[in-house]
């Protein structure tokens, strides 16, 4: 069953459009969205409850750390601190491949900003390479794809992330033709549903615990916060939220790297005291001794790993045990990336939390096949707040129920794209 045509569209969808979202500027999060109004509560809330108590040697508490919110139209930064790009719109490309029987499958190449240069990528590079070739020997595609720019070190990033585009298409594609999930053709289906925690942001404790409080009134038995704040501040906001949902609700926290090792240590201890489920992201993903270190500090549990891509970057990760949950982001590893990672980590008996973070609803469907098909499958991410944008092409309806996904009742990934509302949110090329 060859593949004769692949297409690629980079799109942009407005999140003006979604009516429940929650927006914070200060709140560098792919959640959120600049919002005047909320930005400027923030600042009076700084204000108002700067404390002169805080005597912890982290550049955030001390007086040369300032947030400064670059506009740059369609993207946006603290340019007061080393953090990401991120986009005002929900942005990625979506991948349609076509076999030479006129089965389509539908895949995603994560791109949160610049989803032309992963399309780019896509169209004069992995199309070529793939075009002809019979969708039952996608390992090998992969394989050949990444094999083509290994020597010139595309060992990860937008190449990594085209190439596993067209992977996840190819998957869909692989399911349709065997009339079965996704999950299914990779080896079996391990469980009927998978249980979802929901993503909250912010820097005002009480409009934290807003958020938490909603989304436990929707289902969730699961949240996680995503804080960008010093050790006092998160604390703080932690603390709110947990007070709010009571004991009985499962909290994570994300820090989005925002620590040195002996900062993260010392938050982590803090945060002992309040019963999380685990501390992630705590420190730059580079320095691998030091997440050892921090690691073997707490018992609290480390999650970690959205921005690695391939089995070849989790060696020395799992071989040191650097962190306890590790979490393969799969519109950036492909399905078959992902696959080998979590075999990988089971054999350090390492659980798997998907990352889904800015990813679409192709990514999302791709992620639940996944963490139906892993032996290791602990929970997954989600946007409760950012799905309705990102659906918006779908001919029906993808939604969680009270904080699960169950099993799709369709072949593949179990969701049907509309062609037409897709070509709405494509993008003009770059150059
Ligand atoms: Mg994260």
């Amino acid at each position: 069953m060859k593949i004769v045509n692949i297409e690629s569209f980079p799109i942009r969808v407005s999140n003006q459009s979604d009516k429940g979202r929650k927006i914070d500027t200060k709140n560098i999060n792919t959640a959120m969205l600049a919002n005047n109004e909320l930005s400027e509560k923030a600042d009076s809330y700084e204000t108002e409850n700067k404390s002169d108590t805080k005597r912890h040697l982290e550049v955030k508490s001390m007086d040369s750390y300032e947030t400064i919110i670059k506009d740059m139209g369609e993207y946006y930064i603290d340019d007061g601190s080393n953090t990401s790009i991120y986009s005002k719109s929900h942005e990625t490309t979506v991948v349609k491949i076509e076999t030479d029987t006129g089965i389509i499958g539908w895949g995603e190449a994560q791109s949160p900003v610049s989803p032309n240069t992963s399309a780019t990528i896509i169209k004069d590079i992995v199309t070529p390479l793939t075009i002809g070739k019979n969708i039952f020997d996608v390992e090998a595609i992969w394989h050949k794809n990444y094999a083509a720019k290994r020597e010139r070190g595309h060992y990860t990033g937008f190449y990594i992330d085209a190439i596993c585009g067209v992977d996840i298409a190819i998957w869909d594609a692989i399911g349709k033709a065997l009339d079965m999930p996704t999950a299914q053709a990779m080896g079996g289906i391990h469980r009927n549903k998978v249980s979802l925690y929901n993503g909250i942001g912010g820097t005002i404790p009480e409009e934290v615990a807003d958020q938490a409080e909603w989304s436990v009134s929707k289902g969730y038995k699961y949240l996680k916060m995503h804080l960008k704040e010093d050790i006092d501040n998160t604390i703080e906001i932690v603390t709110k939220v947990r007070e709010r949902v009571g004991e009985s609700i499962g909290l994570m926290l994300d820090v989005h790297m925002g620590f040195d090792t002996f900062n993260a240590i010392k938050l982590g201890k803090e945060l002992e005291k309040i019963n999380l489920l685990w501390l992630e992201s705590p420190s730059d993903p580079i320095d691998i001794p030091g997440l050892c270190e921090i690691s073997r500090s707490l018992d609290l549990p480390i999650a970690n790993g959205e921005w690695t891509r391939t089995k070849y970057e989790m060696r020395e990760i799992f071989e040191k045990r650097a962190y306890d949950i590790s979490m393969p982001d799969i519109a950036r590893t492909g399905l078959t990336g992902g696959k080998q990672i979590a075999t990988i980590a089971e054999l350090y008996n390492i659980p798997i939390s998907p990352h889904v973070g800015g990813g679409g609803i192709v990514s999302i469907a791709a992620t639940l096949q996944y963490s139906l098909g892993i032996p290791n499958f602990l929970i997954m991410e989600h946007s409760e707040q950012g799905n309705a944008v990102k659906s918006m092409f779908l001919s029906e309806p993808f939604d969680a129920k009270n904080g699960q996904y169950s099993l799709p009742n369709k072949p593949g990934l179990g969701i049907d794209v509309d062609e037409n509302k897709l070509e709405k949110f494509k993008i003009k090329p770059s150059l």
